[in-house]
């Protein structure tokens, strides 16, 4: 049977918003027509909302492994500050607590309206969950160690942790990526990046989250050098690259693999025609295989700063949103990071806010033949979004969401 259902505003995402468009929709969610008018339809059974209808939404970073911390760790330590007490607290919970965690944040995802999720591991913890598949993920399996003499092992190990999921999830992507610019040797982004290329996989890393880690590749100094040398780490395994984090890492990653930069809270303009220009290089492309994510109420928690994103709107970037982990934010909701940019960054439209938070980011994660756009043939889930400024067509502190499909 149909379903007919129209709202103030839909948004496709593949085409402009309309003004009381109407959906037509299966059973089992799947889009079987968009119509621009309520008069076009005949069916007398048009279910009326008030707000706005968009797809499902694409989380495309976090640590689901790391949500028994939520509230642990204290706010605005600064990066160096929040790495300490993220190793000094992981480990004092039990195996029941990890679990018990993962579960609550996957059903809070899911009633946030989120269809898919790029997720980081460094461990199996949430093998288990992922496998249920009440979620689509791509797992990230993250690595991390500065000592060259490490890189094989550590390398091996993330195959052995990928081949674990394998084995109890056959359909959940997966690749093997860098934690950061400033956590990983030389030899160990070889091996990350020889193997992405072989298997043409996705990458993702955190970049530019903090001052102190391009501080740490120019000078060796900063904040994030003050806790390796506290922490015990050889200062000769850190490079000094003379350059800042993004310009020391990117060129190590080919513009073949689809590579997702996380944070961005210090990258500038140049910083972002700089990596575009070597995602395309001399073959001038028009479009590129570098995607940028912003993680909003992460970077308020953690170092209380926020990207410049009139610097993405300029460049024509590909942004996407990620909700990171509940150890560095209050909750995992995608609408909750879109409210803080709507609010610090009024002049980024509606339009291009959704479609960072779905087509975009199901476009990185290689999800968009099913997710990401209110297109036939499509099943991206529906999210109806109210209280939302109808004069404006813009978000609203108050703005919520309510999962329709
Ligand atoms: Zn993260």
């Amino acid at each position: 049977m149909l379903r007919y259902i129209t709202a103030d505003y839909v948004f496709p995402i593949s085409s402009p918003p309309l003004k009381n468009g109407v959906i037509a929709v299966d059973n089992n969610g799947t889009i079987v027509e968009v119509r621009s008018q309520k008069s076009e339809v005949r069916s007398q059974d048009i279910q009326e909302f008030k707000g706005i209808i968009c797809p499902g939404f694409i989380n495309t970073h976090c640590h689901l492994e790391l949500s028994h911390l939520k509230g642990a760790i204290p706010e605005k330590a600064g990066m160096a500050g929040f790495i300490k007490n993220i190793l000094a607290k992981r480990p004092g919970y039990t195996h029941t607590q990890v679990l018990e965690a993962i579960i609550y944040a996957e059903q809070e995802m899911i009633n946030n309206g989120i269809v898919a999720v790029g997720d980081i591991s460094n461990d199996e913890s949430t093998f288990e969950q992922k496998s249920k598949s009440y979620l689509k993920y791509h797992t990230f399996f993250e690595v991390f160690d500065l000592n060259p003499s490490h890189a094989q092992d550590t390398f091996e190990e993330a195959l052995k942790l990928q081949a674990k999921l394998r084995s109890i999830s056959p359909s959940v992507q997966s690749s093997i990526v860098p934690h950061a610019p400033y956590s990983v040797s030389f030899e160990l982004f070889k091996l990350i990046c020889d193997h992405a290329s072989k298997n043409n996989s996705i990458i993702s890393y955190h970049n530019q989250e903090s001052l102190s880690e391009s501080e740490l590749l120019i000078n060796k100094n900063g904040a994030i050098a003050e806790l390796f040398a506290a922490m015990g780490i050889n200062p000769d395994y850190i490079p000094k690259t003379g350059l800042n984090s993004l310009r020391s890492t990117l060129i190590n990653f080919s513009r073949n693999n689809k590579t997702l930069l996380v944070h961005n809270t210090y990258t500038s303009k140049e910083d972002i025609l700089w990596a575009k220009n070597y995602f395309t290089g001399n073959l001038q492309l028009t479009t590129d295989n570098l995607f940028w994510c912003f993680c909003p109420n992460a970077n308020l928690y953690i170092e209380n700063k926020l990207p410049d994103y009139s610097a993405f709107i300029d460049t024509r970037a590909n942004c996407t949103i990620g909700t990171d982990s509940l150890a560095s934010n209050h909750s995992l909701s995608v609408l909750d990071e879109l409210k803080v940019i709507t609010k610090y960054a009024p002049y980024i439209t509606l339009e291009t806010l959704l479609t960072w938070a779905t087509l975009n980011g199901a476009a990185f994660l290689g999800f968009d033949k099913e997710l990401g756009s209110i297109e036939k043939g499509k099943k991206p889930g529906l999210n109806l979004i109210s209280n939302v400024d109808l004069g404006k067509v813009q978000l609203t502190n108050g703005s919520k969401i309510k999962k329709l499909f």
